[in-house]
């Protein structure tokens, strides 16, 4: 078996016209040059149930026919979704120009004047056969493509959200959800040369529970983590502008960054924490002189320059707490400039 015949025999041809002559002839061509499958409808309406039961892969359609004509039939099949990708090639006596125009205008595919050669006939058929197919590996490659595109659009995003929630946990302390130590240094070092850049003061304050140890000491471990928690909560809460930033510092140390804030800002800033914490009033029965949790703070602010570096005010925040603790815990000392 030839390969022409091979896969036209796959091909399933309805051929439309009122005259059954015509039929027969085109049909015993079709069958025995190139062994298509054909059925033959003699007008529209046994058209339409045709392709109701089987959709052709092709029609040819006579033009002239009672109650529904060629066009008439064409555009219908048109209109319908399911129809709509037949390729029709009418087949008529009528050779005027204008006939053939509008065949094209209905949706025909192609136009054979009768009386036709046969050869023309097949090949004119083989064509628009082989048009349709390519279309349709075409929309099939398209299909795979668009499938392909939202595959990667997901990968994408999934990866994103890793990459997000990766970063989320490398500058976050497990135990509080507030920043780490890594992430503080970043956020200082940036702030520091955004404040260079638009001379802006830059204030630090650094926190430090009061007798945090006998704390732990008193209702254990697991309480102290809890304390550690709303104390962290609690100075977040105190600080008001988008660009201020807490983070764990160490273990019962916390640090707040506030960018483009003068020294009496960051003062007003340590009453809050000072506040926000005496709001919590947890209860440290072992404290020598106050039976709450207090902090103690140091707070530096300073101009920041190309000679200076943002460790200089960590160290003086550090100083300024120390003399916190020394001058009695539960306040905050500023750092000598
Ligand atoms: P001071 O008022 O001088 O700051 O005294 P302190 O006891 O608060 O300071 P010290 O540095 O002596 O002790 C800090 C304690 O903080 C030691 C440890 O028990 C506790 N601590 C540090 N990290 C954690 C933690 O992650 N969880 C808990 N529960 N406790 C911690
Ligand atoms: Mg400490
Ligand atoms: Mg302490």
């Amino acid at each position: 078996m030839s390969k022409d015949i091979e896969t036209s025999q796959k091909n399933n041809i309805l051929i439309v016209d009122d005259t059954p002559d015509n039929l027969r002839v085109l049909s015993s061509m079709l069958v025995n040059e190139r062994g298509y499958h054909v059925r033959k409808a003699l007008n529209g309406q046994i058209a339409l149930i045709a392709c109701e039961k089987t959709l052709p892969d092709l029609i040819l359609l006579d033009i002239n026919m009672p109650e529904m004509n060629g066009y008439e039939l064409c555009t219908y099949l048109k209109q319908k979704e399911k129809t709509r990708d037949i390729p029709i090639i009418f087949i008529s006596a009528l050779d005027d120009v204008l006939d053939i125009i509008k065949a094209f205008h209905v949706g025909g595919s192609d136009y054979i004047t009768k009386p036709f050669y046969v050869e023309e006939v097949l090949v004119r058929i083989e064509n628009q056969l082989t048009i349709k197919r390519l279309q349709k590996q075409l929309k099939e490659q398209n299909n795979l493509l668009i499938e392909e595109i939202e595959k990667r659009r997901e990968a994408e995003q999934a990866l994103r959200t890793a990459n997000e929630k990766l970063q989320h946990l490398a500058s976050s302390d497990k135990l509080t959800g507030i920043s780490n130590r890594r992430h503080l240094d970043e956020y200082l070092h940036r702030e520091w040369l955004r404040g260079i850049q638009e001379q802006t003061c830059l204030s630090l304050i650094m926190c430090d529970i009061d007798y945090f140890k006998a704390y732990n000491d008193a209702y254990g471990h697991q309480a102290g983590d809890v304390c550690l928690q709303q104390i962290a909560q609690a100075i977040k809460s105190a600080l008001k502008y988008p660009g201020d930033l807490v983070a764990r510092y160490g273990g019962e140390e916390f640090v707040a960054i506030l960018p483009n804030t003068s020294l009496e800002g960051a003062i007003k800033v340590a009453q809050n924490i000072q506040l926000e914490v005496q709001k919590l009033k947890i209860i440290h029965a072992q404290y020598p002189s106050s039976d709450l949790i207090t902090l103690s703070l140091g707070i530096s602010s300073k101009m920041p320059s190309l000679e200076t570096s943002p460790e200089s005010l960590i160290k003086d925040a550090d100083t300024a707490l120390y003399q916190a603790k020394k001058e009695g815990r539960d306040r905050y000392c500023i750092a000598r400039n």
